[in-house]
């Protein structure tokens, strides 16, 4: 398993220690009358400020990637 990104600090308030990953909830799929888990939205969430990332379907990891993506920041490994 793939090891999960350390998370950048909020780009707003600059704070670092309260930052969470989410269930951005809004998709409740179902399949056949029957509730499908297999989709959901996960943000990176500022318990300090509220700022929310980018929603992300079904991966927490792309939730950070998108969280520490800045613009005019390459992004490589
Ligand atoms: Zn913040």
């Amino acid at each position: 398993m793939k090891q999960r990104d350390k998370l950048k600090p909020c780009p707003f308030c600059g704070r670092s220690r309260n930052l969470s990953i989410e269930d951005a909830g809004g998709i409740d799929r179902y399949v056949n009358g029957e509730p499908d888990g297999s989709i959901l939205m996960w943000h990176v969430y500022c318990g300090y400020c509220g700022a929310t990332g980018p929603e992300v379907l079904l991966s927490c990891e792309n939730a950070v990637t998108a969280w520490n993506r800045r613009d005019g920041e390459r992004h490589d490994d």
